[in-house]
């Protein structure tokens, strides 16, 4: 039984339909959605390079062995071996399992800053990607109509907190796609918007070495973007946003992309975690067992796993961890089904890559630092061919040129997915 349909679920699962014999074992994955979101193609998808379609990955048309649940994890009960599932319809499920792979992933970490549950944006799930994108537009069509300069400042002011790679990718892409759209908007073109990038800490994109993470805010600054380091978010109200240095910025749009927490149902399962709310696990990823009637393992964003090459932390919540974690849990499930032991996760990151939209980027591949365009087609080919199956490859690849040719999708969804309500009048 997998619990979440993420990056570690999937690679789970896919790796647990390689090892294990036909017909010698049940896999069962339960998740929220039938796709995979690919979520670091997720900021291409919120900037209009990509079909938000296109940046997940189905379920079942990759998992042929696997059977699938679509519904929501509630709770579990270890000394029965039985998880809770309120499936999508309503109804819930008691599932029984031998072996539980606890995969649930993360969700946006928030503060208790006046207004930011109220007003803010995340850039997490697809709608956040979608709503943020129709956000820009919204912005950009009001301020168009508004007579009085001063409001419409507030329509054309965007402000990101949180500046790791969602951050920064997210900020970078959406500003690409606003410069282009604002094109087609002559009045808010000749008022200009303001776009502010905000971190709490001394720099931008702490995942990158200080030379990378340089270059990234030079380009950012280049087009006209504000990076503000040392300076945290302290209220926010729906029309204007303060810093910590005193200033008040006029802005309908603030997106906050500053960390990540555990899943919350991820504390309703029982099981030990740590002071950050996620689940201990080995360095096998198995959870404590003594009182569990059968073997429960973490992986992912949820999972505290010991990092091997950082001795006494856990590994950090990447995408790179969660798969490979994915993989070797399945290792380890197969080898405890047939008696034999599990292996300690060891891996040290090979590398990172970060769009900033243009064609730039930032990116080290085995130890070798790239930027700009090098560094833009080395993330393209990255992501193109860690994207699972061809079709799914070749629906990003038709997106991205088709952008590269004829420009951002400038069009808003709007109301997609919520039908016209039936009415006499
Ligand atoms: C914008 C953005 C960009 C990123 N870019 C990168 C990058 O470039 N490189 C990188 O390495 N990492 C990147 N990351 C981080 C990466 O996405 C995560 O580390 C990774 O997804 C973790 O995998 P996971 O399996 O633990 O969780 P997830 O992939 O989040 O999967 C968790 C799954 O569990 C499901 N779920 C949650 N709660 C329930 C429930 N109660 N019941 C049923 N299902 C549930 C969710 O729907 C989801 O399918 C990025 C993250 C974001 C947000």
């Amino acid at each position: 039984m997998i619990a979440g349909g993420g990056f570690g679920g999937f690679y789970a699962a896919r790796a647990l339909e390689r090892l294990l014999p036909a017909q010698s074992a049940h896999v069962t994955l339960v998740n929220e959605a039938n796709f995979m979101l690919y979520t670091p193609l997720l900021p291409g998808a919120a900037g209009g390079t990509l079909d938000p379609r296109h940046v997940v990955v189905p379920l079942r048309s990759q998992l042929r062995r696997t059977d699938l649940v679509i519904g929501a994890v509630t709770g579990a009960d270890h000394s029965q071996a039985t998880l809770g599932v309120r499936r999508i319809d309503g109804e819930q499920l008691e599932l029984c399992y031998d072996q539980l792979i606890i995969a649930l992933g993360s969700v946006s970490r928030t503060l208790p800053i006046p207004g930011l549950a109220e007003h803010a944006i995340g850039l997490k799930s697809l709608p956040d990607a979608t709503a943020l994108r129709n956000q820009v537009l919204n912005c950009l069509d009001i301020a168009e109509s508004v007579e009085d300069r001063a409001r419409r400042a507030e329509y054309l002011g965007f402000v990101f907190v949180g500046a790791g790679y969602a951050g920064v990718e997210g900020l970078a892409e959406l500003q690409d796609f606003a410069a282009q759209a604002i094109e087609l908007y002559p009045r808010c073109r000749a008022q200009g918007m303001r776009w502010v990038l905000v971190e709490a800490r001394p720099r931008i994109m702490q995942e990158v070495p200080d030379s990378l993470a340089q270059f990234a805010e030079r380009e950012l600054r280049a087009r006209g973007i504000e990076v503000r380091t040392d300076t945290t978010l302290r209220e926010l109200t729906a029309r204007a946003a303060t810093l910590s240095d005193g200033e008040t910025i006029a802005a309908r749009t603030l997106v906050w992309t500053a960390g990540v927490k555990p899943s919350p149902v991820v504390a309703r399962l029982a099981l030990p975690l740590d002071r950050e709310g996620r689940i201990v696990a080995d360095e096998t990823m198995r959870v404590d067992h003594r009182a569990h009637a059968a073997p429960v393992w973490a992986i992912g964003d949820c999972a505290a796993v010991p990092d091997a090459s950082r001795p006494g932390q856990s590994c950090p919540p990447t995408a790179q961890h969660a798969i490979r974690q994915g993989r070797l849990v399945a290792r380890n499930v197969a080898a405890s089904l047939a008696g034999g032991r599990a292996r300690p996760f060891r891996y040290r990151t090979k590398g990172v890559v970060a769009e900033l939209g243009r064609n730039q980027a930032v990116a080290i591949t085995l130890g070798i630092r790239w930027r700009g365009l090098s560094a833009w087609l080395i993330a393209r080919t990255y992501h193109l061919l860690l994207m699972p199956g061809l079709g799914r490859r070749l629906r990003l690849l038709a997106d991205w040129n088709v952008a590269l040719v004829f420009g951002r999708d400038p069009s808003s969804p709007g109301r997609l997915g919520s039908p016209t309500p039936l009415a006499d009048e």
